[in-house]
């Protein structure tokens, strides 16, 4: 089961065969840093075009 989390940021939180899933340094659901676009917007971690940087509330809702 997986469950995404889409606010300011995008997460998830991942249970396989019944137990969470937390990844290399809970890592696991850091689902949001994932690159998109290769030369899209700069995310907060310096890194460019994370699906965050694109799909989150933050950036499609920018006057929140
Ligand atoms: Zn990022």
């Amino acid at each position: 089961m997986i469950l995404i989390k889409i606010d300011q940021g995008i997460g998830a939180g991942i249970v396989l065969d019944g137990r969470p899933l937390y990844g290399d340094g809970f890592a696991a659901g850091e689902t949001g840093h994932v690159v998109v676009a290769k030369d899209g917007p700069l995310c907060v971690y310096g890194n460019r075009g994370c699906l965050e940087t694109l799909t989150s509330t933050r950036a499609l809702l920018p006057c929140r």
